[in-house]
């Protein structure tokens, strides 16, 4: 192992591999270091990657990475105790190419991702730890590693460890994150055999279907549940931020047998096989919580920088344009021999730039506002609920009289200023 590289890479999930990949291209001498035991061994992911951010990667990356399915519907799911509101789209552009999305499992994507920098060039070192940043001069200059002798020099380092990121708490680049700044998420994949798969959820071989579910999938908390379909197996999950889950005395794998026992859901899963279950942790403090992201000798990407669309489900693809903006960044330092602050910046500045932060500053109130108002999910998605059932029971009544009756139930539940504030304060969430 040379003494000194030119980029350090802490942490082989996307956006460490997209930054080690680039630059490896660009024949920087790289090390990717991983704790693992191989890169996706130890990721968490619902499971939507999208095309567009890994195609400027890769191009055409479809043809060769283990991939499950193309996504070809997204639904999205308002759900009461024993009813669901639903809407979505479903378009077959998005089963040929270019696509849209597709699921994958980490454990196999992230491993073919990781060969694909080291065919590049980088070193992959996995099962080691970076335990801190060697810091000399208010310059990071290398990483210490739970390895005897583990002292690796380096003009960079990339830290894409992800949402803990202790190494850029180590740094002083954040603070401990507070509750309401983070999700946690439990999931398991179930297997079933493709043909079931293609009979519940209405496709065929090469297509896929994702359902986010809102509502009685959090008992009414703010949070989410999803659903993807995989090749032969389902991805089921449920998350809400650490806050609500303290506040309403939440267990999260309370929460997922109740999602799994669910009326609505029960059917979609019967007969299925649990094969693996997991628990992870998702940044969703959104544009408030994007910490420093450069300094001296240093860059931050990903989760690490808490990029993360929760409004969306966007991460992974935040993630590696994170990384290939990183290693743009310090190509152009390494072309200029300047690996300080000032010049890490272009980092930030092109982070800034792109579509990850100002979908962030987009969103920016979007989690608070639903965090603080809980009758979005606690009371809107029961009243929806009642309404659909209403309207669409023949009984005789009038549709006219249908419609005031409804309306009369929704303004006097809630209030009719009280309806028109709502409506407001969730328009300017999300505007
Ligand atoms: C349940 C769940 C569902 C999600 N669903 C989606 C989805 O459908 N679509 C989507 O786009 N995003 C989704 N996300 C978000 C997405 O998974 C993340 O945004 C993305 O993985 C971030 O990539 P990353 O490379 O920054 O971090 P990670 O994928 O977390 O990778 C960090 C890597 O660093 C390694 N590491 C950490 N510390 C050290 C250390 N000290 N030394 C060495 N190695 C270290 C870890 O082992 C890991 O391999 C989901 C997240 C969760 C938890």
């Amino acid at each position: 192992m040379p003494e000194k590289f030119d980029v350090i890479v802490v942490g082989a999930g996307p956006a460490g591999t997209s930054c080690a990949l680039v630059c490896a291209q660009k024949g920087l001498n790289v090390l990717l270091i991983e704790r693992g035991e191989y890169p996706g061994s130890k990721n968490v992911m619902g499971g939507v990657l999208y095309r567009k951010q890994m195609e400027e990667l890769i191009p055409e990356f479809w043809k060769e990475a283990p991939l499950e399915r193309p996504v070809i519907e997204q639904r999205f799911w308002m759900m009461d105790k024993e009813s669901v509101v639903q809407f979505g789209y479903k378009g077959l552009e998005w089963g040929v190419e270019p696509y849209n999305n597709f699921t994958v499992l980490r454990a196999q994507f992230d491993q073919w991702f990781a060969k694909k920098a080291v065919e590049a060039g980088a070193l992959l070192i996995n099962e080691t730890v970076v335990t801190e940043c060697i810091v000399e001069n208010g310059k990071v200059v290398g990483i210490r590693t739970d390895r005897p002798n583990g002292e690796v020099y380096a003009d960079v380092v990339v830290l894409a460890d992800g949402v803990n990121s202790l190494l850029s708490k180590q740094l002083g680049f954040h603070k401990e994150f507070r509750p309401d700044e983070v999700a946690l998420t439990v999931m398991e994949v179930i297997n079933l055999p493709k043909e079931k798969i293609n009979d519940r959820f209405n496709l065929e071989d090469n297509q896929g279907c994702t359902i986010e579910i809102f509502g009685d999938s959090t008992k009414g908390n703010l949070g989410t549940a999803f659903l993807y379909t995989n090749k032969d197996s389902l991805n089921i999950g449920v998350g809400t931020t650490l806050s609500s889950m303290i506040k309403a005395k939440l267990k999260p794998y309370d929460l997922l047998d109740y999602l799994k026992t669910h009326p609505m859901v029960k059917p979609m899963l019967a007969g299925g096989e649990s094969a693996e279950y997991l628990a992870h942790l998702i940044p969703e403090g959104g544009y408030r919580s994007v910490p420093k992201v450069a300094g001296n000798g240093v860059v931050v990407v990903g989760d690490a920088a808490q990029l993360v669309n929760a409004i969306h489900r966007e991460g992974s693809n935040m993630a590696m344009h994170s990384g290939l903006l990183a290693a743009e960044t310090v190509i152009e330092a390494k072309y200029r021999g300047d690996f300080s602050e000032s010049s890490l910046n272009l980092y930030r500045q092109k982070l800034y730039d792109s579509f990850i932060i100002k979908d962030l500053e987009k969103y920016k109130d979007a989690t608070h506002t639903f965090e603080n108002n809980p009758q979005y999910f606690k009371e809107y998605v029961p009243m929806m609920n009642k309404a659909m059932s209403k309207f669409f029971t023949v009984d005789g009544t009038p549709k006219r009289d249908k419609q005031k009756e409804i309306m009369k139930s929704v303004t006097s539940e809630r209030g009719t200023i009280k309806v028109i504030q709502d409506i407001y304060r969730a328009w300017k969430a999300v505007k």
